[in-house]
């Protein structure tokens, strides 16, 4: 393969990041994670540009914006992350769609050696899933292989106030298989819809303990 022979040329391995490859980031910041297991943990974000899905109800459109993305080498993103929190070590890639990125595994393996703990919240398409990942939150948007299910740690469905009968079922069916199976209610951007909070709540204290609510709680404290 032509990529192959650029590395072996250039002294590289599959495992080393290329330091002239550049990723598309859309947003570089520190926050509280605001959902799931990890709520209220303070990490830094790497949010990546574009995603191979288009949901009509996607609350983060920044990463639809080409002009919004920089391209990034490794060492840019590496100072950026120190300039911006230099006491955290954790790590939340996200999107966009991270496994869509040319050279996730490569980047991945540059901020593990570098000793960042490394969580992904993903919809499972766009790409193979990466190693050395140390948390995987998965947010199905389609059908997807078994095997993307059970690397997950985590899975968060989004779910509106009127949630048709498939989804119903397939969360429950979830919710039975995994440990962890979260339901996080859609938010029109910034703005949490109440009814589809209403909802969550009756599904939750209705699933017999097996679903966990996932509040988004940045966007209940104002941040990002
Ligand atoms: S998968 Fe996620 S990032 Fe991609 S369009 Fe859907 S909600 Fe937006």
């Amino acid at each position: 393969m032509p990529a192959a022979r650029m590395l072996s040329d250039s002294g590289l391995t599959m495992r080393d990041c290329d330091p002239t490859l550049t990723f598309p980031v859309c947003e570089l910041f520190a926050s509280i994670q605001g959902e799931g297991t990890w709520s209220g943990r303070p990490m830094l974000f790497i949010r990546f540009s574009g995603c191979p899905l288009a949901c009509s109800w996607c609350d983060e459109p920044l990463h639809r914006q080409p002009q919004r993305a920089q391209s990034m080498t490794v060492a840019a993103l590496l100072a950026q992350l120190r300039q911006t929190a230099p006491n955290l070590n954790a790590i939340v890639l996200t999107g966009g769609e991270p496994l869509a990125v040319n050279g996730l595994q490569p980047l991945i393996n540059r901020l593990k050696q570098e000793g960042f703990w490394l969580a992904m919240e993903s919809s499972g398409v766009g790409g193979a899933l990466p190693e050395a990942i140390d948390w995987l939150t998965l947010s199905p948007k389609t059908a997807l292989p078994e095997s993307v299910y059970q690397a997950a740690n985590e899975i968060k469905y989004v779910v509106d106030a009127n949630p048709d009968a498939a989804l119903l079922a397939e969360i429950d069916r979830r919710s039975r298989e995994h440990a962890a199976v979260w339901l996080q209610p859609m938010a029109r951007g910034k703005r949490v819809d109440a009814d589809a909070v209403a909802r969550c709540f009756d599904l939750v204290m209705n699933s017999g303990g097996r679903l966990r609510l996932s509040l988004q709680l940045h966007k209940y404290i104002g941040v990002l």
